[in-house]
């Protein structure tokens, strides 16, 4: 398997200074042999799972079940998405995109844990996330900088404006939910670049979509899984 960056090599090392040992490696090994029977073949983003510590971003008392396929509680009755769905966002996001060229510049809204953002991270040049829980924020902040990181931008704000000041993107993608696509969204994609965003009601289906800007004025939407994810906040002034 060829190395992906230079935040791969960082982690793997972390991993061994934090004696997370072999019994963790192991376990990832089998939550990415779940995945690529789930469907998920993209080498690079198979190998961020490998190395990503998912129990280091749940916590401690939920460290058991990091690796099983589900969502867990962050707190602020947040949660951490499953990682199959991890997976499947950050597949789409990678999709429209010649493999041998990592995306330059990419914003998550809804950093909640982390996790999702050390995976994309692993495999785009420059990452801004944002979040609105300030706990959260500074949270997932101090474990990606313990873990190494250096190409992941933090920042504590709502994401329904987006983040403006690095826009225009590569790819953005929401990890939770609204009912209609931020608009601001939309304006921050660059041409040729891609959204993915659940969207739906609570407690309805809710389905992946893949929005692409296909120009200045003209987006083509597909729709992928149904999902299930926290609302996404509206409220708030800018
Ligand atoms: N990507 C996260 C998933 C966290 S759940 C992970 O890997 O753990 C979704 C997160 O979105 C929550 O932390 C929630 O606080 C945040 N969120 C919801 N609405 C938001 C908004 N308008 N702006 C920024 N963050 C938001």
């Amino acid at each position: 398997m060829r190395k992906i960056s230079h935040s791969q090599h960082r982690l793997a090392a972390t991993l061994d200074i934090q004696g997370c040992g072999m019994t963790s490696q192991r376990t990832r090994n089998r939550l990415v042999k779940r995945l690529q029977i789930q469907g998920i073949q993209h080498p690079y983003i198979l190998h961020a799972f490998r190395y990503v510590p998912r129990h280091l971003f749940v916590d401690e008392a939920l460290a058991s079940r990091a690796y099983e396929d589900s969502s867990l509680p962050i707190g602020y009755g947040q949660t951490i998405s499953q990682p199959y769905i991890v997976a499947r966002m950050t597949e789409l996001l990678l999709q429209q995109h010649d493999a041998k060229r990592r995306l330059d510049n990419v914003l998550e809204i809804g950093t909640g844990s982390g996790y999702q953002a050390a995976i994309l991270g692993a495999l785009v040049k420059t990452l801004h996330s944002v979040e609105i829980i300030p706990q959260l924020h500074h949270s997932a902040k101090q474990l990606l900088l313990a873990l190494g990181y250096r190409n992941i931008y933090l920042h504590q704000s709502n994401g329904n404006w987006g983040w403006e000041s690095a826009a225009p993107y590569d790819a953005i993608m929401a990890t939770a939910a609204p009912e209609k696509v931020p608009n601001s969204l939309l304006q921050q994609l660059k041409v040729g670049g891609i959204l993915i965003i659940p969207i739906g009601k609570q407690g309805r289906t809710q389905y992946l979509h893949a929005i692409q800007r296909t120009s200045k004025t003209d987006y083509q939407t597909t729709l992928h899984n149904s999902v299930q994810f926290v609302p996404f906040t509206r409220q708030s002034q800018r």
